[in-house]
């Protein structure tokens, strides 16, 4: 049975509804957690199309689940449809979206014959909440053999790397006092946070290469004259690995303390975001997926990449095997730039929603039809988890 064509010929027919869902969004970015416009959208083509539809799942308002099918192997096909402050759609998370929710209209028709169930999971809020990371210990991969979305990029890159990522606040309390008339009564909470950034910029020396730290003042005082009470930074700190990140994260945090005691402050932290996991692609699957690109003329095809941002998907790929391609959307572009955007709803972006789409579900019927391909999947995914990767 021919059914990537026929496949293909489905996903077409419905192309000017998926190029509206992406271009609706992309003209209407809400920001994370507050997609509502975004997952109604979304969920009303899937329920049409026959899939059980849930919202709010795993206690989030703008996450949902949409299963079509019956038993193993149960793949899932994962939206993002945040947006970015002032930018909007400067990851083109509109287009992932109506990508997976293409794959999901391609495939729905023949899931009876495929055999296996298609789940669709909307997760919100990939730039700053880290939905994903709630439905995974939520348990929503549970039942699941393989998660996989695309990305726009300025490449074809199948496989790439991120770091790990830990998110600290860190509030340091002095004593306020007047700067002037009585210095010596007050205690200065801005230079706990300068002693913390001294102190990094001194660690980073010792630091393995790939590793990312990174902060900002976001409170500093409020007047020249009054002896600064209060004082906040918040850092991301960054490893190419997860078990390198945790001793990395407790010399921070061990710098804070030192940062304070130095200073006479009180220092106390917070993880202001859900840390997240470096990825671990799935070689085969990935593979899978450059092979039905080519199938579809896209040519300039990357294998791999090292990456150096940091992204929930890398959660995912921790409990089930994962991938996390990339399509170029323009050549030279640069994510969460103005430029970006506009290329997230222009016709090439459109086009590659599309491309993505068929390519997403091709890769589906891979999975569903090839018993091989799956026990090579899990293979690599334990080998992977065993290594300490
Ligand atoms: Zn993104």
């Amino acid at each position: 049975m021919n059914w990537k064509g026929q496949i293909s010929a489905e996903i077409n027919a419905n192309r000017a509804a998926l190029e509206q869902l992406a271009l609706t969004i992309g003209e209407n970015p809400e920001l994370g957690f507050e997609e509502v416009k975004a997952v109604s959208l979304l969920t009303s083509i899937l329920q049409e199309a026959g899939f059980a539809v849930t919202r709010g799942i795993a206690g989030l308002d703008t996450a949902f689940s949409a299963v079509l099918g019956k038993g193993q192997p149960n793949i899932a096909l994962l939206c993002e449809y945040d947006a970015l402050p002032e930018l909007g759609h400067a990851c083109g998370h509109n287009l992932i979206g109506a990508a997976s929710v293409g794959a999901a209209l391609g495939l729905a028709p023949f899931m009876d014959k495929l055999g296996g169930t298609i789940t669709v999971l909307g997760t919100p809020a990939e730039e700053t909440g880290s939905g994903k990371v709630i439905l995974v210990r939520a348990g929503f991969f549970d039942q699941i053999d393989a998660a996989m979305m695309f990305h726009p990029s300025s490449e074809n890159l199948l496989m790439a790397t991120s770091n790990a990522l830990d998110a600290y606040e860190f509030e340091f309390v002095g004593k306020a006092a007047h700067a002037a008339d009585c210095p010596e009564e007050g205690i200065n909470a801005l230079d706990g946070v300068i002693a913390l950034f001294n102190g990094v910029n001194a660690l980073r020396e010792h630091l393995p290469d790939g590793v990312r730290i990174h902060g900002i003042i976001s409170e500093g005082g409020t007047a020249a004259n009054i002896v600064p009470a209060r004082a906040v930074a918040r850092f991301y700190i960054r490893a190419p690995r997860r078990q390198l990140l945790g001793g990395i994260t407790a010399k921070v945090l061990n710098v804070a303390q030192g940062a304070a005691m130095i200073t006479r402050t009180q220092v106390e932290w917070n993880e202001f975001e859900l840390g997240t996991d470096n990825m671990l692609p799935c070689h085969p699957l990935a593979l899978a997926f450059g092979a039905n690109l080519q199938r579809l003329k896209v040519t300039d095809i990357a294998e791999f990449a090292e990456g150096r941002g940091s992204s929930d998907m890398g959660n995912v790929s921790r409990v089930v095997p994962a991938i996390h391609p990339y399509l170029s959307i323009g050549d030279g572009l640069v994510a969460h730039t103005p430029e970006f955007a506009k290329a997230s709803v222009s016709e090439k972006g459109l086009q590659v929603a599309i491309t993505a789409a068929e390519a997403l579900a091709y890769t589906v019927v891979d999975v569903l039809t090839s018993p091989l391909l799956l026990k090579t999947m899990r293979e690599e995914y334990i080998r992977q988890k065993e290594s300490g990767l």
